[in-house]
């Protein structure tokens, strides 16, 4: 159920609904948009007895949602939620956001030589996992909480804002201190746990879509986390399993408008792990942009052969400047900035 107020309701007419709404035993989410103000009501089993709220000043109509999904969609809220990271970062805006970095933190000299690179091509967004899921429990884990300490010497020294993945609890509550983005991985899209977790936290949470999720499964992850009180989610295609063995996933560009009609969150592309091969990544990324994504999540190391994971779809610096250049024409070919 969605409670739309009137465009001049006040401060203490929303409060006073969502006062009530508690009252009733359920959550109330007040989402301001544009215009006017909506509350989503979750937490019923049934429908909600409406006509106490209507009756209330300020409440225009109470509409039921037809979706499975409330707090993420569009029926909720019409405009496009743009998440402001500070210091004119913003994922969501006309600017497209550009998130660059490599795979994994593994040494402070790695890690500041690429943040150097690709923020002097015009990234404003550093990735970087200090922890990270591997297939083989044998591979590089990542370093941790030292890992963490390196990305926020990134941050100081580049200006450059921090996306970094949780892969459990005890991680999350780690990287909420560090980072300026929560990554969530794709598998850990339907860690419900870990999901509740991010909606308690304080920070934007980037939401990897699972390697075989459908668009409601995605759309229904992102909702445990705004259910939590966390409406800052960024979504994020990276190429789901099919029959197709001629890249590492199929990346599913599709997704980006469906996503768009349904929902009012942002949605960026991740190219890198949508190929796993790097000469495929700026063909990728281009389209992703094309297509109207709010922007790119991609891997660049300036060693990739020494990399210690995911070096076959890692750009080089200058691969990465050359995308930057190239998505710029694309973007300004649909009123959206790449700026540098
Ligand atoms: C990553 O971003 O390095 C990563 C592990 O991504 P995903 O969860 O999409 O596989
Ligand atoms: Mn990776």
């Amino acid at each position: 159920m969605l409670v739309m107020m009137s465009a001049h309701a006040s401060e203490e007419e929303i409060r006073a609904v969502c006062r009530k709404i508690e009252e009733m035993g359920f959550k109330a989410h007040p989402i301001p948009g544009a215009v006017r103000t909506a509350i989503g009501i979750t937490g019923n089993r049934g429908p909600v007895e409406s006509a106490a709220l209507e009756a209330m000043p300020g409440v225009v109509d109470c509409v039921p949602v037809s979706k499975p999904y409330k707090l993420v969609s569009r029926e909720l809220k019409e405009e496009r939620t743009v998440i402001d990271l500070g210091d004119g970062v913003q994922v969501g805006g006309k600017e497209l956001a550009v998130m660059a970095g490599p795979c994994a933190v593994e040494s402070r000299e790695q890690a500041l030589t690429i943040a150097a690179e690709v923020r002097r091509t015009g990234a404003r967004l550093f990735r970087g996992g200090a922890y990270k899921p591997r297939t083989s429990p044998y591979s590089f884990q990542g370093l941790a909480e030292e890992g963490l300490k390196i990305l926020a010497e990134v941050r100081s020294e580049f200006g450059l804002k921090i996306v970094t993945e949780a892969v459990d609890n005890e991680s999350l509550d780690k990287v909420e201190e560090y980072a300026d983005v929560i990554q969530i991985g794709a598998r850990n899209m339907q860690n419900f746990s870990l999901l509740k977790r991010a909606g308690k936290a304080r920070k934007p949470i980037l939401l990897k879509r699972g390697l075989s999720a459908t668009l409601d499964e995605f759309l229904m992850a992102a909702e445990y986390i705004l259910s939590e009180g966390n409406y800052e989610v960024i979504l994020c295609e990276r190429g789901v399993r099919t029959f197709a063995d001629h890249t590492r996933n199929t990346l599913d560009l599709s997704v980006v408008p469906a996503v768009q009609r349904l929902s009012h969150l942002p949605i960026v592309v991740d190219p890198s792990h949508g190929t796993g091969r790097r000469d495929k990544v700026i063909p990728l990324s281009r389209a992703a942009v094309a297509v109207g994504a709010d922007g790119l999540i991609v891997e660049v190391h300036h060693q990739p052969e020494q990399a210690l994971s995911d070096g076959y779809q890692s750009l080089l610096p200058a691969d990465f400047a050359r995308l930057m250049e190239e998505i710029r024409q694309i973007a300004a070919l649909l009123g959206r900035a790449v700026t540098c």
